[in-house]
């Protein structure tokens, strides 16, 4: 057994002698999860998995599934954890990564490992003529991490568009056909790989489990491949956009953008007028003005920060904060000039190429994540309420000095999980999906995703969180359902992101009961997620509170004795300078280490 580390902690006990197990830091994508050793092992094959289970589940361990850390939420790992907890990660990544795609088949299918990571996915797909319509926009997550949240991307049918044979404009977990899964096998009395086709009850659990399980291959339905063009616009104003139903602008909406092609993207930088506007359409023949681009990342200034944005927030984080106007007005400029000088205002490629474009070196902010399922007819409300309260809060904060957040909001609607998409009779529900049908209200037909991002350890960023969210579960309750989105920052109280009891306790366990089938609400998918693994050795502190036992529950259906103050977050120490690079722009994973400083020090 190797230790990496060099002393510190004692290694693992029993450890299996045929896998190597080693100290490795561990960082989540913002940073604020940061932990200098954790014991870690890199899954060779599946039954490496197996094995590893077993031993933890004598031993008294735990083990996480680590894909490529691009998560915010602590349902990988505890912050707090280190090498002295009795946790081992294990890297999905390096070798659980074999894909096969079978075009026979009716509809067609991919079959892959899932340390694979979605570029490779893709890249698989397309090779073969086939491709996703709703898919997370980095290559860089790993399946099984995407899996986990229900990723997604933005799409909803165009006014009379049919959906094509094998995709879904849900998540990427509504094509799941089948899982293989390490799970407790009561006849063994020990932990085995199963698989579960998308007909069996526990995949209503296993589709999207938020870790509470480990997936070591999946099977998904996958349809033809699609051309897309996608036009960027900075002409249209927020105003405009997100203007009320009604309210007589002859200006286009959101709305009828996503009538026209069912695809859009607003990325609105903080205290300017008009967002970046991405509009993407199935395209079959290169437009004559479009630039055919056959790789993805085509906007390379949203990866490389430039000098120019460096500078203002290296003045922001020396604790200038009353230039953030300033900082989303040059992230404005930047993204004009860039769209310019790379030709990027008009893009056409296969689905790939313009729906992966972001990289890992872009900027590494802390965002939150809210989901609001409504009918179409309410969608340009739900936009205009929203963008309403942030002008309100952001005027609100700037009258008393305080700029809390100085990142984008970004903005994408998708689809609901129907699970008739999945054509396999007796299709699951994935129960725990953000984008999952609600019963009683079978006109939501969509759901727009809401990411608000802010520097790291930015100032009153949890207060400003709290009350914003506080505002979606009041504002949207009569006409629309709120739920989280898994990967992001939710829960917050002034003392941060996860924090806040009743978030985790009551309304997000209500998002997921509410008209829902008692054997198909929340609860319910967490005791199946019990049953398959009944010694939660697939679990972490803060997934114990969020998905508590039913035997610990009270009659009120809450966990009684909780204290969350063991869970609140003591974020790690931030790593070394910024690095310019030759031309003076700094890469956005730098800036984030700047960012994590002046969050310490405020
Ligand atoms: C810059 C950025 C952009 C993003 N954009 C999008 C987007 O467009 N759409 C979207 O939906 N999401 C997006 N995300 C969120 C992302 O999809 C999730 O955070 C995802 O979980 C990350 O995958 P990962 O490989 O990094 O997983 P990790 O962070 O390593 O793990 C996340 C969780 O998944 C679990 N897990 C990983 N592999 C397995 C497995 N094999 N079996 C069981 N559990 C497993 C882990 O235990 C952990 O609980 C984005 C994230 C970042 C950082």
């Amino acid at each position: 057994m190797a230790d990496s580390g060099g002393g510190g902690c004692p290694e693992p006990p029993n450890f299996p002698a045929s896998i190597a197990v080693f100290k490795q830091a561990y960082r989540n994508w913002s940073g604020e999860i940061s932990i200098d050793a954790i014991w870690t092992a890199t899954a060779a094959t599946p039954q490496d998995v197996v094995t590893l289970a077993n031993w933890a589940h004598t031993n008294g361990w735990r083990i996480r599934a680590r894909g490529m850390a691009h998560n915010w939420s602590p349902i990988g790992v505890d912050p707090d954890a280190t090498c002295d907890t009795p946790m081992l990660l294990v890297d999905t990544t390096t070798n659980l990564t074999a894909v096969s795609v079978d075009t026979v088949a009716s509809p067609p299918t991919v079959t892959a490992q899932t340390g694979i990571d979605l570029l490779s996915l893709h890249t698989a797909l397309q090779g073969a003529g086939l491709g996703l319509t709703n898919c997370p926009a980095p290559g860089a997550l790993s399946l099984g991490g995407a899996l986990t949240v229900n990723g997604h991307g933005t799409s909803v049918p165009a006014v009379g568009e049919q959906l094509v044979q094998g995709h879904t404009f849900g998540s990427l977990s509504n094509l799941l056909r089948s899982v293989t899964a390490v799970v407790w096998d009561p006849e063994q009395q020990a932990y085995a790989l199963r698989t579960f086709q998308r007909s069996d009850p526990e995949m209503g659990a296993l589709c999207v489990h938020l870790g509470r399980a480990f997936l070591i291959e999946v099977t998904l339905q996958v349809g033809a491949n699609a051309r897309l063009r996608c036009n960027s616009y900075r002409s249209q104003s927020a105003a405009d956009l997100f203007a009320a139903p009604g309210s007589g602008s002859t200006a286009k909406t959101f709305a009828d953008f996503l009538d026209e092609s069912g695809r859009v993207e607003t990325i609105l930088y903080p205290f300017t007028d008009n967002p970046w506007l991405k509009v993407w359409s199935v395209t079959p023949d290169k437009p004559f003005w479009s630039r055919e681009v056959s790789e993805p990342y085509n906007y390379p200034f949203s990866d490389n920060i430039p000098v120019e944005v460096s500078n203002i927030l290296s003045q922001i984080v020396g604790g200038n904060a009353a230039i953030t106007p300033a900082f989303g007005a040059t992230m404005a400029l930047v993204t004009d000039a860039g769209l310019t000088g790379t030709l990027s205002w008009d893009l056409w490629g296969w689905s790939k190429d313009v729906q992966l474009y972001i990289k890992p070196t872009t900027l590494r902010v802390a965002e939150c994540g809210f989901a609001v399922s409504c009918s179409r007819a309410d969608l340009q409300r739900v936009l205009s309420e929203f963008h309403q309260q942030y002008l309100s809060m952001q005027q609100a904060y700037r009258d008393r000095g305080e700029y809390p957040m100085n990142g984008p909001v970004e903005i994408r609607v998708t689809g609901m999980d129907r699970p008739e998409d999945c054509l396999m009779p007796g299709a699951q529900v994935p129960l725990l999906s953000a984008a999952r049908p609600w019963p009683s209200r079978p006109d939501w037909d969509c759901v727009v995703f809401f990411n608000i991002l802010s520097v790291p350890g930015t100032p009153l960023a949890p207060t400003y969180y709290a009350e914003l969210e506080a505002w979606f579960y009041a504002n949207y309750a009569s006409y629309a359902g709120v739920r989280v989105e898994w990967s992001k920052g939710w829960a917050y109280t002034d003392a941060g992101a996860y924090t806040n009891d009743e978030t985790l306790q009551v309304r997000i366990p209500a998002a997921f009961t509410a008209g829902m089938p008692v054997d198909a609400d929340f609860r319910a998918a967490v005791d199946m997620l019990d049953r398959l693994d009944p010694f939660r050795i697939f679990s972490t502190r803060f997934l114990d509170r969020l998905m508590p036992r039913s035997a610990d529950l009270n009659a009120d259906g809450i966990v009684e004795s909780g204290d969350l103050s063991n869970l609140l977050l003591d974020w790690g120490s931030p790593a070394g300078p910024a690095d310019l690079n030759t031309d003076g722009s700094v890469n956005g994973g730098d800036i984030g280490d700047m960012m994590l400083r002046w969050g310490e020090r405020a």
